[in-house]
């Protein structure tokens, strides 16, 4: 994460209770905003604005936010009751996630002590309730967190806000090019790149793949041979035919100068479009993921997206985050598996050990035969995510997974590939992942947690549907769409 993502802090009072609780109140947010500042400096810097006493500061305060490119989000909560109309008109222009910190200065009642003034001066209970409905009555995305601002659990809920938040800022300022059209007859990696663009801020722009297949006839062989040094030092040159892994490395700088100079941070390509191009960008793809650029094959700009939104979520925390597509399955009853793969593109942050750059036809686009990178699939808990277009709104879906080992070597298979086993089990999981309209494409995350993208999806105002160890053969009924 960009270590310079900031966190707006915006505490609420009123400017009936005089200046010596204003100053109390003020005290103890810049205490609160030193501490959070401590746990949190890995993924952001919390900035303490004006405590909101009237309508005016809260307008200014959120006009900061809004108008500060490194904020990513805002963190609100009341000290003491104030009163919510003073904050519609500075609600109404906050467009950054926003989080509602439901917490209080002191962890516990001074049973002994407390009187009257202690009482008005930590009111969040009374306070952030008025504030809830506010959010409430205007429709606001937003995430609570509720408890004492120092335990474990609520920094933590709010280290996952800035990391949400992060990708949801990367989205807003996401690029997707897409090089050719969607695959022809495909339902589901299509749809309404305008709404992508209104609700998630991912500019979904087209170019020809010819841009690129030019670009790549431009190169000096100098270019080439940096790339080609790159592949060797990262992976394992298993292949005599280096001209084929050359043109990978063509089609991989051809593409990085384009997104460079373009401003794009994600790509899709399609085998029904190469023209110009001798082989489909196997290995050039899966590297460039490696890098965090988001990729989708066959013209799906959603997933493509979703990726390059995900990987950012994922930054500074362990395990791979990257596209994937189901394949086909081992329909061992009770030890059920499924293989996932591509014809080409899986993204190496799932390489379990070092990938080899292999060279095989591939029977599908009719072009020369490409190199790709092979290897088997990291393990361990992780999750798979979708997004798909429904016509009159987006829904993500998200499975929890397991990542196992492959039980036999597939020696035939030229591809990378990862296994899994749904949860609760086969029949459930993926049933309900059908019954969702899940798609064949996705994301894939060991780093990741359904917690996160529940987040996400709050925060973005998307439907969310869960699949996991508590999901039952009833809840089948609920992700069932009636029809139209
Ligand atoms: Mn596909």
């Amino acid at each position: 994460m960009a270590s310079k993502s900031k966190l707006y802090f915006i505490p609420g009072s009123q400017d009936l209770y005089g200046e010596e609780c204003l100053a109390q109140v003020r005290k103890d947010c810049q205490e609160m905003v030193q501490f959070l500042n401590e746990k949190l400096s890995d993924v952001a810097e919390v900035v303490l604005m004006p405590t909101v006493e009237t309508s005016k500061v809260c307008v200014e305060d959120i006009r900061a936010a809004e108008n500060d490119d490194d904020c990513v989000g805002v963190i609100t909560w009341m000290h003491t009751f104030s009163p919510a109309k003073m904050w519609i008109k500075g609600l109404q222009i906050l467009r950054k996630p926003l989080l509602h910190l439901h917490t209080q200065a002191n962890e516990r009642l001074p049973y002994s002590e407390i009187d009257m003034d202690f009482m008005n001066l930590n009111q969040a209970a009374h306070g952030d309730r008025e504030y809830g409905f506010i959010l409430a009555r205007l429709g606001i995305p937003h995430e609570v967190v509720a408890g004492f601002y120092k335990h474990d659990d609520v920094v933590a809920k709010i280290r996952r806000f800035a990391h949400v938040a992060a990708a949801i800022a990367c989205g807003r300022n996401l690029t997707v090019a897409t090089f050719g059209n969607n695959m022809r007859d495909v339902a589901v990696t299509d749809g309404n790149r305008l709404e992508c663009e209104i609700k998630y801020g991912w500019e979904i722009k087209y170019w020809g793949i010819g841009e690129i297949a030019s670009l790549a006839n431009t190169l000096s062989d100098a270019e080439i041979d940096q790339k080609m040094g790159e592949y060797q030092s990262k992976y394992t040159m298993a292949t005599d035919n280096r001209e084929a892994v050359r043109e990978q490395a063509k089609y991989e700088v051809a593409l990085e100068t384009f997104m460079k100079q373009n401003g794009v941070g994600a790509f899709t390509d399609t085998f029904q479009d190469l023209h110009g191009l001798k082989q489909l960008p196997g290995l050039a793809s899966q590297n460039l993921m490696a890098k965090g650029i988001g990729f989708g094959p066959e013209g799906d700009y959603k997933i493509s997206a979703l990726s390059a939104v995900l990987m950012k979520m994922s930054e500074g925390r362990e395990g791979a985050t990257g596209f994937i597509e189901d394949y086909t399955y081992d329909l061992e009853k009770g030890q059920e598996l499924e293989l996932a793969s591509h014809m080409l593109e899986v993204p190496p942050a799932f390489a379990a050990t070092k990938p080899e750059i292999q060279v095989h036809p591939l029977g599908i686009g009719g072009k020369e035969d490409p190199a790709r990178l092979v290897f088997d699939g990291v393990t361990g808990d992780g999750i798979q995510v979708t997004l798909i277009d429904l016509g009159d709104h987006f829904r993500i879906i998200c499975a929890d997974i397991e990542l196992v080992k492959q039980p036999e070597p597939m020696p035939k298979l030229p591809v990378a590939r990862i296994m899994y086993r749904h949860k609760p089990n086969f029949a459930i999981g993926t049933a309900a992942w059908c019954y969702a309209g899940g798609a064949h494409h996705s994301v894939v995350s060991t780093a990741l947690t359904r917690e996160d993208i529940a987040m996400f999806a709050r925060l973005t105002g998307t439907e969310l549907i869960t699949i996991g160890d508590d999901t039952t053969e009833a809840d089948l009924q609920k992700f069932f769409t009636p029809g139209r």
